[in-house]
């Protein structure tokens, strides 16, 4: 690797450490010519495909700022964006191919945001998902809603006890629930 100072096109490793838990190599260099030192980090390849066709390394703080956009005004961390972050990056790297197309990143967005936040979640979804009607929030809603019933249930099964923990709504928030619950008598056979 050619050096970044003088351009001299070699330069000899001093040392060299793994970084990021293992995902990365950093590796001290210096130029035997202007003798300056800088500093190279090797990862695995993985790029992400835009909706254009351009290619560009997925990225961690990317995810992160996406994400840190639907999370206004909650209660969500940029510790919390950073684990997320690193979630997604793992998911990704699952899939086991160097490219990915962003869609499959967004993807994989979508389950560790809906853990973290249900109201960032709803927000993403909207904008990632192109909710385009009144309908596509409601139909969210009411699988969030009974995810969070059932869970709610098995824990309450599982702690064996009669309590069920109830969620204190809102007077805006009755009326949702009541045309969710309509939905879902429709859906059942
Ligand atoms: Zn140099």
């Amino acid at each position: 690797m050619h050096c970044p100072y003088c351009h001299h096109d070699d330069s000899r490793v001093v040392d060299s450490r793994t970084a990021d838990d293992g995902a990365a190599i950093r590796r001290r260099r210096q130029c035997p010519s202007c003798s300056r030192r800088f500093t190279t980090v090797e990862t695995a390849s993985l790029q992400v495909q835009k909706r254009s066709g351009v290619l560009e390394p997925f990225s961690r703080s990317k995810v992160a700022s996406g994400v840190r956009k639907a999370c206004q005004g909650r209660p969500v961390s940029d510790d919390d964006l950073a684990v997320l972050a690193q979630t997604v990056e793992d998911a990704v790297r699952a899939l086991g191919n160097p490219e990915v197309p962003a869609r499959e990143v967004g993807m994989a967005i979508l389950g560790p945001l809906r853990s973290l936040d249900e109201v960032a979640y709803l927000r993403f979804a909207s904008v990632y998902r192109d909710f385009d009607s009144l309908e596509d929030f409601e139909a969210e809603v009411t699988l969030l809603r009974v995810e969070r019933e059932s869970a709610a249930r098995l824990r309450a099964e599982d702690n064996s006890s009669e309590a069920r923990t109830d969620v204190t709504q809102k007077p805006g928030q009755s009326q949702t629930n009541q045309k969710a619950s309509r939905k879902l008598e429709s859906k059942s056979p």
